[in-house]
């Protein structure tokens, strides 16, 4: 594994800047990866970890630099619930452990950093500093996977009885004898303009 430093330098160049965020993705990575002592992510380690991000911010980008999961290739895995968290999954070992940032990580970097008055500028030193178990709080847990949702994974691929577009990787849905896409079962989260 790299030190925080490379990893915070490849995570600026990676997501286009130095913030708190990155600060928070790049030491939640190590910590899980450390804790499932997967020391060469991008290297020999490479197919080993499927990450599960529970949001959509700057963290995420330096969570990816760290673990090397990427969308396009199946390792990570968005679950949209707006938490600062995330969890490492060990696909050798099928241990897998739940890091999240701890609520009270904001005020004690305010307590610890009063005299820096940009509260991007105070986060950013103050995560750097701070010690694994007062920025994180992580958890083992058991996350089961199923062949679908590997990577590699090779299945039949079928055509959406209404829309007739395909669909991999077993997210069709069957109703009244009919194989649907997500969109035409009503979970369209667009509205075609005619
Ligand atoms: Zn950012
Ligand atoms: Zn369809």
């Amino acid at each position: 594994m790299k030190t925080l430093q490379e990893y915070l330098d490849e995570a600026a160049v990676a997501h286009g800047h130095l913030c708190a965020g990155q600060v928070l993705g790049v030491r939640m990575a190590m910590l899980g990866l450390q804790k499932l002592q997967i020391d060469d992510p991008k290297g020999k380690d490479r197919k080993r970890v499927i990450t599960f991000v529970e949001i959509d911010r700057c963290a995420t980008d330096a969570v990816m630099v760290v673990t090397g999961c990427r969308l396009g290739k199946r390792a990570l895995k968005f679950r949209d619930w707006g938490k600062m968290a995330a969890t490492f999954v060990d696909l050798e070992s099928g241990k897998a452990v739940r890091v999240a940032a701890r609520e009270s990580s904001k005020d004690l970097a305010r307590s610890m950093h009063p005299e820096i008055a940009d509260k991007n500028q105070q986060q950013m030193l103050a995560y750097r500093e701070m010690p694994d178990d007062q920025l994180f709080q992580a958890q083992w847990v058991h996350v089961e996977i199923p062949p679908e949702e590997l990577p590699g994974y090779k299945g039949e691929r079928v055509v959406c009885g209404q829309c007739g577009e395909g669909i991999n990787f077993q997210r069709e849905v069957r109703r009244g004898g009919k194989v649907l896409c997500r969109a035409c079962a009503g979970e369209r989260y667009y509205e075609p303009i005619s």
